[in-house]
């Protein structure tokens, strides 16, 4: 099964993309921690896209785009996987269509996690607080909603219009939200 969890930060995609990513035992790819490892490494990666990240701007495509291409080539991604934070843009879910095509496997399903404004800028103040993360703080998630409003719901009707799209209440608790989640995909 391959899947893409899309929705706004803060709206609990990388929480039920480990949740479903046990139950189905299938590899969870978040581009986000993929790259926040990458910056605690200090690898070369990582030095290029640091400063980005902590605005709450977009890393290039072309570098997204080339990242999951190695990822999804791993051993762990042959029974499946979740895409949690890619694609978050046209161009990149543009050339996720192709990386599927050339390697003859088919997107199963779009999972739209939904969730009020208002809650998530409470959920993404509690993280700040909790995981300290730099890209949390008031001005970036201001700037990181904006961001995911003008780059990425696009994608909404981007994939709705190829009849993939499913929405996921997201606006309860992580439990309830992971039974709406098992129900959109018929489990
Ligand atoms: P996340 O943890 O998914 O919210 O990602 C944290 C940050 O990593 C984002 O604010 C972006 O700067 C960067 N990032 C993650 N995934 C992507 C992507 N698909 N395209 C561009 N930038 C990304």
């Amino acid at each position: 099964m391959i899947l893409v969890f899309l929705g706004a930060p803060g709206a609990g995609k990388g929480t039920q993309a480990k949740l479903l990513s046990d139950k189905l035992s299938i590899a969870h790819i978040s581009t986000g921690d993929m790259l926040r490892q990458a910056v605690e490494q200090g690898s070369d990666l990582g030095k290029r896209v640091k400063s980005i990240i902590d605005s709450g701007e977009f890393v290039s495509d072309e570098l997204m785009i080339e990242l999951i291409q190695q990822r999804v080539s791993e051993a762990d991604c042959k029974a499946g996987y979740i895409l949690d934070g890619f694609p978050r843009t046209v161009k990149q879910a543009e050339a996720l269509g192709e990386m599927m095509k050339q390697r003859g496997v088919n997107l199963d399903a779009v999972l739209l996690f939904e969730v009020s404004e208002s809650e998530v800028l409470k959920r993404l103040q509690n993280r700040a607080s909790e995981q300290n993360r730099a890209d949390d703080s008031a001005e970036v998630q201001k700037n990181r909603i904006a961001v995911y409003k003008e780059k990425t719901e696009p994608l909404i009707a981007y994939y709705n219009n190829k009849s993939m799209l499913k929405v996921v209440d997201s606006s309860q608790g992580p439990e309830q939200v992971f039974n709406n989640l098992l129900q959109a995909i018929g489990r």
